[in-house]
């Protein structure tokens, strides 16, 4: 079953390091959901199949939208697809949107699952990346949206921060632990070109931390996280039992996806295409074709990309699946690729399995290009 991504871009202020397609332009917030209803009626015959099994309205910042909008959305769902067997309906938040107004009135929409975008709980940490909220108002967020009946919640968490160290971000994962979350998203800080920290960065007047506190805090997360029962799904992903994301986890499964909103991307199982990343180009064309660009796999690209979303999950490539998908000949070249790394122990073979051992996941990139064709 498919899924449905629907990209909201609207944010109250903009954080240091952010490099997503979001405005500052809340003024655009309703002319920008019209849009939507207009291009979810154009791209009703866009997925192959009709069942609908997750929604995730993705960010920017979601919940600067009225709950009672996405009611009106996952309704023209309702009548464009199948979501009579939805599993799963993802809304990103900030701890300073989730009042007890805000989340009594989500818990009367479709929406079961919240994806919390908290990034630390130091006051000084929050104030360092530019967020908007305070720590106390991150768990005061948390513990209302429980109390509101949301028993499926995901926290971002960010480490390898210049300000922190490696004991601030071990009481981080203790806290957060502690709010009784099911799922938590770690990320290591990005210094990007074009955000206000590459700025810095090019004035010398920011650095990333040095790569052994980057493993050492990678190594804490995984130790903090499973002695609490989180299994760690995928690099920068741990869940209790029974609660990955559904909806990520299809990403990484050749799923198709329908993309709605601008600069949102689409899969149909052959093609993927985007939205143009310009909000009043989208506000204009939506429910046309001019605001897409399309591009068709090659058999290679289609080889890469499922060796590299594979690689990033716990459970590897299952090499079976790869000589179904692609043929004796690939899986032969994925082998002799492989056969340096797992001399190095960085890959492991076990029961038709291929992973990257836990101690190089977070080098886990330049491994994978490693195994590239093409
Ligand atoms: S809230 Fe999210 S999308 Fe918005 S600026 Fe911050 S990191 Fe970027």
């Amino acid at each position: 079953m498919a899924g449905i991504y629907v990209h909201i871009p609207f944010c109250k202020t903009i954080c240091g390091y952010c490099d997503f397609f979001r405005s500052a332009n809340l003024a655009h917030r309703e002319p920008y959901i019209q849009a939507l209803h207009r291009e979810l009626d154009a791209a009703c015959q866009y997925l192959p199949e009709r069942e609908i099994r997750t929604v995730y309205f993705g960010g920017g910042t979601p919940s600067t939208i009225a709950p009672e909008r996405y009611t009106e959305l996952i309704e023209h769902m309702g009548r464009v697809y199948d979501l009579s067997h939805v599993e799963e309906i993802t809304l990103e938040a900030n701890p300073d949107d989730l009042s007890d107004d805000y989340l009594t009135r989500l818990a009367d929409t479709p929406i079961n699952r919240l994806s919390v975008g908290i990034q630390s709980l130091h006051d000084d940490e929050l104030k360092f990346m530019n967020r908007r909220h305070t720590a106390k108002q991150a768990r005061k967020a948390i513990e209302t949206a429980q109390n509101r009946g949301f028993d499926n919640i995901s926290i971002d968490l960010i480490y390898g921060l210049p300000c922190s160290s490696t004991e601030r971000w071990s009481k981080n994962l203790q806290h957060a632990v502690s709010m009784g979350v099911q799922h938590i998203s770690a990320y290591h800080l990005g210094i990007e070109p074009h955000t206000r920290f590459g700025t810095l960065h090019d004035k010398g007047e920011l650095m990333p931390v040095d790569e052994e506190v980057s493993h050492e805090q990678f190594r804490i997360l995984r130790e903090i996280l499973l002695q609490n029962g989180f299994e760690h799904y995928e690099i920068s992903n741990f869940a209790l039992p029974d609660r990955r994301s559904r909806h990520n986890s299809s990403y990484w499964n050749d799923t198709p996806y329908l993309g709605l909103g601008a600069g949102a991307h689409s899969f149909d199982g052959a093609s993927r295409r985007w939205a143009v990343g310009n909000l009043p180009r989208y506000l204009r064309e939506s429910g046309t074709d001019a605001i897409y660009t399309t591009e068709r796999l090659t058999a290679d690209e289609r080889y890469n990309e499922y060796i590299m979303t594979r690689l990033r999950t716990c459970e590897g490539v299952n090499t079976e699946e790869l000589r179904r998908k692609f043929g004796a000949q690939k899986l032969l070249n994925f082998e002799r690729r492989c056969r340096p790394f797992l001399e190095q122990k960085q890959l492991q073979n076990t029961a038709g399995h291929t992973f990257i051992t836990a101690d190089n996941l977070l080098i886990s990139d330049s491994i994978i290009c490693e195994l590239f064709v093409g």
